[in-house]
């Protein structure tokens, strides 16, 4: 996939203010400070799409950012030359959701923060996919195991996505994302797709875009 336009569009509140469920739309949330501003920018190809801040847990919106791709694995750049060989352009929405697991929030904002989500995941009619970031450093941590399962009950697709796979071996990763499926398996019977990737060397981007293309298709 080509990736022709990534633009900011809004952030809303809730979901009322969103925009018109027009197009196929991929939500991406995690603990703060996981990774997901520097993954949304990494994936789209534009190093200042999503803010990466060092004041995490502090945007508790939902931001929308319009995305137009095409077909194809043809270098960035030459679909200019060559758009007639790759077909129209697809239109979606990346929607980066304010990160859960800020210490510093009170208990009145955590409980806003979980209704808004839950309204929006629940009711978002065309969101296709939750891109759950986990932090590959670590051993499986409760409170992603339990967002995990969250969307699991409320039967919302997601899929496990490891990020920062740079920071350690791949030993290390390789285990922490096994103990986390393995985690999993002990509730579900069937377990979530997986991505592993690292935004500083680009890892996993092709497998997310193309896995995005596949649902577009669908
Ligand atoms: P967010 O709060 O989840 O949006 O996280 P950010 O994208 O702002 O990243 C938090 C910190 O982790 C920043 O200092 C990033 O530079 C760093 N970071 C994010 N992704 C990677 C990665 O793939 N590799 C490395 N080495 N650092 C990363």
């Amino acid at each position: 996939m080509l990736i022709k336009k990534a633009s900011y569009l809004i952030s809303c509140p809730d979901i009322k203010q969103c925009p018109a469920g027009d197009r196929p739309e991929y939500a991406f949330i995690g603990r703060s400070n996981v990774g997901k501003s520097s993954l949304i920018n990494m994936l789209s190809g534009h190093q200042k799409l999503a803010k990466t801040s060092g004041t995490p847990g502090k945007t508790q919106l939902i931001n929308f950012f319009e995305m137009e791709s095409l077909k194809g694995s043809l270098q960035e750049g030459a679909d200019r030359d060559k758009k007639g060989q790759t077909g129209p352009a697809s239109k979606w929405f990346i929607v980066d959701l304010p990160g859960y697991g800020f210490a510093k929030v009170s208990q009145s904002q955590r409980n806003q923060w979980e209704q808004m989500i839950e309204n929006y995941l629940r009711k978002r009619e065309n969101l296709v996919n939750v891109f759950l970031l986990i932090d590959s450093r670590h051993e499986p941590q409760k409170i992603d195991l339990e967002f995990a399962n969250k969307l699991g009950e409320w039967e919302i697709p997601f899929a496990l996505t490891f990020t920062k796979a740079d920071k350690e071996t791949q030993k290390v990763v390789a285990k922490n994302v096994k103990s986390f499926l393995d985690a999993m398996r002990a509730t579900w019977q069937f377990l979530p797709r997986n991505f592993v990737t690292s935004a500083e060397k680009k890892m996993g981007r092709d497998k997310i875009l193309g896995f995005i293309e596949e649902c577009n298709e669908a």
